[in-house]
């Protein structure tokens, strides 16, 4: 039946970013949707864990700074040596630095585009080969950005990093769709997170960026949870390669 292509049972799902925003909605909706969830991130995950026991869920949590690729192989061992298996692979951390062009630090460079597409790369190569070795196929998700088609402002390296993850989405599904592995991505439009913490702030920027969403509303972490489960479950078996906005209808306009 067709509700149960959507059902994430007895899989197990690595989340990075878990702790909050965007990663922390995609690990309650999978948890929901009955999948055992592994949150890696650097922070404090009690209340991404809380909420997944209170519905009877398994989570397990996994410290690592991914700024840095040396977390790649603790975190995929970690994850098969305490639930046997990896299945599903969401790429969400991501961290944003504004400066104008001119100004533009090579240190704000490299930490954007070591977390943002380095570290995301390397940690979906090896979780593909873990996947490849199990057999079973998998999925993999990359969280885009609308900027991974407009140019932005003030964001150079963010820009050129999610630009980055919707090429290399499609390059992953291309080699790797033959085994069974679903590479896709999420392109969120403005939701209310950290990462927009500053653009909410300037009430320009703010006025400017509402008028111009059809939805008339900023997106909420609850907005991205349909679209990860859809993607991340047998009900998207044959898309291969492809990144979803869930944008308030941004790219519609
Ligand atoms: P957020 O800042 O609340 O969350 C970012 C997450 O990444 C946090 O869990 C943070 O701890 C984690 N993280 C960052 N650097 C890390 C590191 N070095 N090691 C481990 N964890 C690290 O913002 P969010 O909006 O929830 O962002 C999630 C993803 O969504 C990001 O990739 C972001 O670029 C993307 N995104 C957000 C929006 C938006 O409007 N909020 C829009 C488009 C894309």
């Amino acid at each position: 039946m067709i509700l149960d292509k959507f059902s994430l049972k007895n899989k197990v799902a690595i989340v990075t970013g878990a702790n909050t925003g965007l990663g922390q909605g995609i690990c309650w909706a999978f948890a929901e949707a009955g999948a055992k969830i592994v949150g890696v991130g650097r922070s404090d995950m009690t209340q991404t864990r809380e909420y997944i026991e209170k519905i009877g869920g398994a989570f397990f949590e996994i410290k690592a700074d991914l700024m840095s690729t040396d977390c790649v192989l603790p975190i995929v061992d970690g994850t098969i040596s305490h639930f046997g298996q990896v299945d599903i692979l969401v790429n969400n951390a991501g961290i944003i630095r504004r400066e104008d062009l001119e100004n533009y630090s090579m240190k704000d460079w490299d930490d954007v585009m070591n977390t943002n597409i380095r570290t995301l790369f390397f940690l979906s190569q090896e979780v593909g080969r873990r996947m490849l070795a199990q057999g079973k196929g998998g999925k993999i998700i990359n969280i885009a950005s609308m900027l991974s088609y407009q140019g932005g402002i003030r964001v150079p390296a963010y820009t050129a990093s999610k630009s980055a993850v919707l090429g290399l989405t499609r390059e992953m599904a291309n080699e790797w769709a033959k085994y069974g592995i679903n590479v896709n991505g999420i392109a969120p439009g403005y939701m209310v997170t950290n990462n927009t913490a500053a653009l909410r702030a300037d009430d320009q920027r703010s006025a400017e960026i509402l008028g111009r969403i059809p939805a008339g509303k900023w997106g909420v972490p609850e907005d991205i949870g349909g679209a990860a489960v859809f993607l991340a479950s047998e009900a998207a078996n044959y898309i291969h390669g492809f990144t979803i906005a869930v944008d308030g209808g941004w790219l519609a306009r």
